[in-house]
């Protein structure tokens, strides 16, 4: 089992990478758009970031899946 916890920065390679939940916040920008988590199906925010995050290979998750999945659990 290989679990790695690092803290992440704009820098990283792979990894993932968090949109904004929903629920949290139900009023997204004009540029963002809704999209699912793969992981938990639940509706989340796709921010323009992310296409950066992507492009250094991270997987999008919402924010909670994020935090589970960065916390090695
Ligand atoms: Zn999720």
């Amino acid at each position: 089992m290989n679990v790695k916890i690092w803290p992440r920065t704009a820098a990283d390679r792979g990894g993932i990478a968090c949109m904004p939940m929903r629920k949290n916040i139900p009023e997204g920008r004009d540029d963002w758009n809704l999209t699912t988590c793969p992981s938990c199906g639940r509706e989340c925010w796709e921010i323009p970031m992310l296409a950066v995050a992507k492009a250094q290979g991270a997987r999008a998750l919402c924010t909670e899946c994020a935090i589970r999945k960065g916390m090695g659990v």
